[in-house]
């Protein structure tokens, strides 16, 4: 590989991190379940499941709670709460506020229903009247614990409702909330698609590709041409400008981490920014993968640390950052080990 990362140093806690979000859950006792901030994701692979969020030094991450013995498990003394490995402190956490699913931002998907069958994509068939999202998003702006809005959205009836739904919230959010920062995901066919999201107000935009080659994309997804998503990248990048753009790659279904590289290349030269995401499984996930022939789960800590170094370098070279996007996963940080801020 080309991108050497030799001069990127990884300290303890990043270790931590990656090794909780490999591991993926943690023990933590009735007693402290009960004061903390817990999210019941109803769609997603931990759907039916509660997840904690944690921080600890300046490191986020979101876990499955537990309520059997596992190798990491969360205490409590007169100072605060504390992430455990085998009765050894490894540190001293904070619980973060999950009430609108990501600390500090309020990310939301206004359809959960979807037209198209990715493999690792769980949505579900709950439908929430518009009004109703609205009045959640406005209490969250209002209350003032919110630095901004993310918007996402399964496919449904069509591309084209789903592009419709999505640029009548982001215009009605932005009608009153001029201000705040508002990140928006979804799924386009077309560059006018792209430019009626930015017209509307929204100031970024995640457009993925995925997975990291097209022979993954069209067993794993399959919603449209590998290489078109890479020419709206470009679009976006004309509309909202370079480094306001990101697009998920997903890693741990098979892929090299040459596939990884030259993806992540592909997307940076553009002036979009890679988004890498382990992927996250459960039982029902799992078995979709395996019966489409799919290697899946190849997430342990050191390529979650090796895939942000190479991350780090290739945003480094064409002087882009994750630091300047205000919405979606990056600034939130719960599940991956982030370039410019963990590493
Ligand atoms: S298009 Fe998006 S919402 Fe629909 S199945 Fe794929 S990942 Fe899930
Ligand atoms: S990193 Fe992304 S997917 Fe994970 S909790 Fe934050 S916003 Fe959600």
């Amino acid at each position: 590989m080309a991108t050497d990362t030799r001069d990127i140093l990884i300290d303890d806690l990043t270790k931590l991190k990656a090794e909780l979000i490999s591991y993926g859950r943690i023990q933590i006792p009735k007693d402290i379940q009960k004061h903390i901030s817990i999210e019941r994701p109803k769609s997603g692979p931990s759907s039916g499941e509660k997840v904690i969020g944690l921080e600890f030094g300046g490191k986020r991450v979101k876990l499955r709670i537990s309520d059997n013995p596992e190798r990491f498990v969360l205490e409590e003394d007169e100072k605060g709460l504390i992430i455990k490995e085998h009765n050894r402190i490894r540190a001293r956490a904070k619980s973060l506020d999950l009430r609108y699913h990501a600390p500090g931002q309020l990310f939301i998907s206004i359809e959960n229903r979807c037209i198209y069958s990715c493999l690792f994509c769980t949505a579900g068939n709950i439908s929430i009247p518009e009004e109703r999202l609205l009045d959640f998003v406005r209490k969250a702006v209002d209350l003032g614990n919110i630095k901004s809005v993310a918007i996402t959205s399964g496919v449904y009836p069509s591309i084209e409702d789903h592009i419709n739904k999505i640029e009548r919230f982001v215009r009605i959010i932005k009608t009153s909330y001029p201000d705040i920062p508002l990140g928006v995901e979804p799924v386009v066919k077309s560059d006018e698609h792209i430019s009626r999201l930015y017209s509307a107000g929204a100031d970024e935009i995640k457009i993925n590709v995925q997975t990291a080659n097209r022979e993954l994309f069209d067993r794993i997804c399959g919603y449209m041409d590998y290489d078109k998503i890479f020419d709206f990248l470009q679009s976006a990048v004309d509309i909202f400008g370079r480094g306001r753009v990101m697009s998920n790659v997903i890693y741990g279904i098979g892929e090299s981490d040459a596939d990884m590289v030259k993806t992540m290349e592909r997307i940076a030269d553009i002036g979009a920014v890679p988004n890498p995401r382990a992927i996250r499984v459960n039982p029902e996930i799992k078995k979709r993968f395996e019966r489409k022939g799919c290697r899946v789960g190849e997430t342990n800590p050191d390529r979650i640390i090796r895939i942000a170094q190479i991350l780090k370098k290739i945003l480094q070279e064409r002087n882009l950052s994750t630091k300047n996007l205000k919405t979606m996963c990056f600034p939130c940080g719960c599940c991956d080990v982030i370039p410019f801020q963990d590493i």
